[in-house]
């Protein structure tokens, strides 16, 4: 995380903040995560160095760094155009070169590339969208955050086993921004 430097990914008014351990506003009123969660959420994934990972909210583009240097391949899912361009030249600019990027509504997924080792979701749903579900690879993890956008937030693993069942685990209370639809 340190190699990948938070600030990048800020605003310049915010650049002065970037070693704060608190989510930051970007634009479009969205936030950057806080790093203990970012952290935290990737360190839950159990990622390997061969996986193919789903990321739903690229936002800043923060996350989507740190997961492309920790696996072979990022796919990642942002709603606001804006925020989705600013993200791909960020990381191009930066040198990142195993993310495939994509704007529009997460709640679909990525079937073209599916299944996935895990995937990980930046913002919060009252329920887990079926085709994330779906689109989990067997033996894949999922983190995300649920429950009500202005109320109580859980972020939640979801483990596929080998043979397909679902096992669903509390982690820890959060607070995200909505996950939104067209
Ligand atoms: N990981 C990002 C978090 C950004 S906040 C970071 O640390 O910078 C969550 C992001 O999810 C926002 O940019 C928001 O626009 C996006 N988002 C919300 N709903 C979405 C959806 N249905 N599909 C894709 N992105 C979504």
């Amino acid at each position: 995380m340190r190699n990948v430097g938070r600030i990048h990914f800020l605003p310049d008014a915010l650049k002065a903040f970037a070693d704060a351990d608190q989510a930051l506003p970007i634009a479009c009123n969205q936030t950057i995560s806080q790093p203990y969660v970012v952290a935290y959420m990737t360190n839950q994934l159990l990622l390997e160095k061969e996986f193919s990972v789903l990321e739903i909210g690229t936002g800043s583009g923060f996350q989507t760094a740190i997961l492309s240097r920790l696996v072979r391949k990022v796919f990642s899912i942002e709603i606001i155009p804006q925020l989705a361009t600013e993200a791909k030249s960020r990381l191009l600019n930066l040198g990142y070169s195993n993310i495939r990027f994509k704007t529009g509504d997460g709640y679909f997924g990525w079937d073209k590339y599916a299944p996935f080792n895990a995937i990980i979701v930046t913002a919060c749903a009252e329920l887990v969208p079926p085709s994330l579900l779906a689109q989990l690879r067997n033996g894949g993890r999922m983190i995300i955050p649920i429950g009500k956008t202005d109320g109580h937030q859980q972020l939640q693993l979801i483990s596929k086993s080998i043979s397909g069942s679902i096992q669903v685990q509390a982690l820890l209370p959060v607070r995200f921004v909505p996950f939104r639809r067209l």
